[in-house]
């Protein structure tokens, strides 16, 4: 574009303002496609977010013998998706990186080198080991998500998530195993975890009524934010519909009082108990100033419904000012409901994550996600990995890294694409960098830098 053919808005006169006017339009206005330099520019991006520390929303970072690393646990006949697979060349790729590994397979006569690695580190104790792979990632904090923080975490590195979807079910819960292999192997957890709640709140057997019931709760949730919790979450989209009902107090009352010491309530009654606990559960995360966390997207086992955890059914909670001094961080970005998920975070108090997808896609297909959210609301997204163990050989040590790998180089391709595309300029795509990688948790936490 020549500047002699662009009209300035204003006639100052002098061949300098005008050329200067021009070159203002070209970058504000940007194009569909990008500029020839796209492979430089991504370079240079990338150089930088290397170096910028990361706070990862969602994890658990764990040894893979630690029965408190998840109140879940995957059914075994589950389909895995490509890229998780053993077969992964990712995974050794991951390993020789962190580790030094010196084969190219995981045959169990070559894994073995890795396992006795781990497990020696897990015998040493102390929390240096689980530094020191946060310190190979340029980590600089990590929330870990578990039943309990394990002694071998450094509190100051790694921060607790604990759950809450114990507290959905009190009642005789055969009706619920019986639903399918999933629920059968999800709610004795679920069930154990009460059990280890009532215990660490000295509570014996369940309260005689319902607001004894919900003061248990809130007890407990107050505890456990004073042992360090940072956060609480629910699994519920793995057991029954994310769309929460607002049924009256008295209905919950009644069902309590009828199954608290023994039978099995209906399908409606135990739906209906739990559209109540739920809400005591946010009310009293806004009175702790606690964030709320949702698995909100596909998940593992062989029944979980895609409907059922749609991010979408929680609008109606996400939209009530009831709740608007709840935050909410709906993990997991919704996937595969990406877009629908970015624009429930236009809602003040909700926020969203790269956790899962980050390493269920390619680092392309993170990038289209990752450039969509960007352009809509950056200041709503966070880096999670989810990392988690997946056998004795390829632990969370590695899925951290093929997390953390895939988006650093997936947000900096995002970026380079939108500087090339002239929607803004390398200075800026860093800005936005740190908000997704570091500042936006960082935040949300209250750990202002
Ligand atoms: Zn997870």
């Amino acid at each position: 574009m020549k500047s002699g053919k662009i009209k300035p808005f204003f006639h100052f006169g002098g061949a300098l303002l005008v050329t200067l006017a021009a070159t203002a339009m070209a970058q504000a206005q940007a194009g569909p496609l990008p500029s020839a330099d796209l492979q430089k520019i991504y370079d240079r991006l990338l150089k930088q977010i290397d170096r910028i520390p990361i706070y990862d929303n969602h994890s658990h970072a764990t040894f893979p013998d630690d029965s408190d690393m998840d109140a879940m646990a995957s059914p075994p006949e589950e389909s895995t998706v490509l890229r998780l697979r053993d077969t992964n060349p990712e995974f050794v790729a991951a390993a020789k990186a962190l580790f030094g590994y010196p084969y190219d397979d995981f045959k169990p006569e070559h894994a073995k080198w890795l396992i006795e690695r781990k497990k020696a580190a897990e015998a040493a104790g102390g929390t240096a080991y689980w530094d020191s792979i946060l310190d190979k990632m340029n980590i600089e904090t990590c929330l870990a998500n578990r039943v309990a923080l394990a002694p071998y975490l450094d509190p100051q590195r790694f921060h607790w998530v604990f759950f809450v979807d114990s507290f959905l079910f009190p009642f005789d819960n055969h009706n619920q195993i019986a639903k399918n292999g999933d629920m059968g192997v999800y709610i004795p957890i679920q069930e154990k975890v009460l059990r280890r709640y009532m215990k660490q709140e000295s509570v014996e057997a369940l309260p005689a009524d319902l607001a004894g019931y919900e003061a248990f709760i809130r007890r407990t949730l107050a505890d456990n934010q004073k042992k360090g919790g940072v956060a609480m979450k629910f699994e519920a989209a793995y057991f029954r519909t994310l769309f929460f009902r607002d049924p009256a107090r008295e209905k919950a009352e009644a069902i309590y009082a009828q199954f608290r010491a023994g039978g099995v309530p209906s399908e409606d009654d135990y739906r209906t108990f739990q559209d109540y606990v739920f809400r005591v559960l946010l009310d009293q995360a806004g009175k702790l100033n606690l964030p709320v966390h949702f698995h909100s997207a596909v998940g593992v086992g062989d029944y979980f419904s895609l409907r059922n955890g749609n991010p979408l059914n929680l609008e109606n909670v996400l939209r009530d000012p009831r709740y608007s001094k709840v935050n909410f961080v709906l993990i997991h970005g919704g996937y595969p409901y990406t877009l629908d998920m970015i624009w429930l975070t236009a809602a003040k108090n909700v926020y969203t994550d790269s956790s899962l997808m980050g390493y269920y896609v390619y680092p392309s297909e993170l990038k289209n996600i990752l450039k969509q959210w960007i352009s809509l609301f950056p200041e709503k997204i966070m880096f999670a990995s989810d990392a988690f163990p997946f056998n004795d050989a390829v632990g969370a040590e590695e899925t951290f890294w093929l997390a953390v790998r895939s988006a650093r180089t997936a947000v900096a391709a995002a970026l380079a694409e939108l500087v090339a595309e002239g929607a803004f300029t390398e200075e800026k795509a860093l800005e936005l960098a740190r908000l997704y990688l570091h500042d936006n948790a960082a935040k949300l936490y209250g750990e202002k830098k």
